[in-house]
């Protein structure tokens, strides 16, 4: 390396060190240290003590291209700074990881690192392998292969149910699993999510596009929708 470019080429610590004295201009500059951790998806964490700048990024970023590093730099350093990062590295470090490859390889590393957890498909009250065969007979002439099928751990109001691509799982919320939860309500989630394994999901720049026009018409082929959609509310 010529000693030209060794001074071209920021380092992480460099670009990060460059930053912090941007966004804290009156701050007493920190010491650095990055590492780049195994994570089983793209997070990363930075903390400030006693003058020490800590950042553990995703080591899928390891070796990201210098304007990526400084974006990712921009988002944690605002956030240690309480404020918002500026949209313009918002937008390139999301970008970035929306790139087809950098989506693969977070895919491919979810499924070998992160562990999905579920309950046992056989909840109290409804079976959820039972149902999915019985809907893709009804709705799919059976053909669709059966995913990995199970009750979350937390009963969640909110998400009642969703496709995992990474895990090939789909999960319903373990609140759906009680007595006064009627039949129709789990099977209109469950044939919700499938409909989510039949047309996955499509990126469109930087949207997710998860219920395409063609989702919401297959899903109308669910006769009781309207019905179940108004005892879902009514829970
Ligand atoms: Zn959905």
């Amino acid at each position: 390396m010529s000693l030209e470019s060794a001074v071209l080429i920021e380092t992480p610590e460099q670009i990060f060190l460059r930053v912090y004295r941007q966004i804290r201009p009156h701050a007493k500059p920190p010491r650095i240290t990055i590492g780049f951790r195994k994570f089983a998806n793209a997070n990363s964490f930075i903390r400030l003590e006693e003058g020490h700048l800590e950042t553990r990024i995703t080591d899928v970023l390891d070796g990201a291209p210098a304007y990526v590093i400084e974006a990712l730099a921009h988002i944690l350093i605002s956030k240690l700074a309480r404020r918002p990062p500026e949209r313009v590295y918002q937008e390139r470090y999301r970008r970035y990881l929306n790139r087809k490859e950098m989506r693969r390889s977070l895919m491919l590393l979810r499924q070998s690192r992160g562990r999905k957890q579920l309950r046992d498909p056989r909840g109290h009250q409804f079976d959820l392998d039972a149902l999915f065969e019985e809907l893709n007979f009804r709705f799919f002439y059976g053909l669709m292969a059966r995913p990995t099928l199970g009750w979350s751990l937390r009963p969640s109001r909110t998400t009642l149910g969703h496709y995992d691509p990474s895990h090939n799982a789909i999960v319903l919320s373990s609140w759906l699993d009680r007595p006064e939860v009627p039949a129709l309500a789990v099977e209109y989630v469950l044939f919700h999510e499938m409909l989510h394994l039949r047309y996955p999901v499509e990126h469109r720049g930087l949207r997710r596009c998860v219920h395409t026009a063609e989702f919401k018409e297959a899903e109308k082929q669910f006769p009781e929708w309207k019905e179940a959609r108004r005892l879902l509310k009514k829970l």
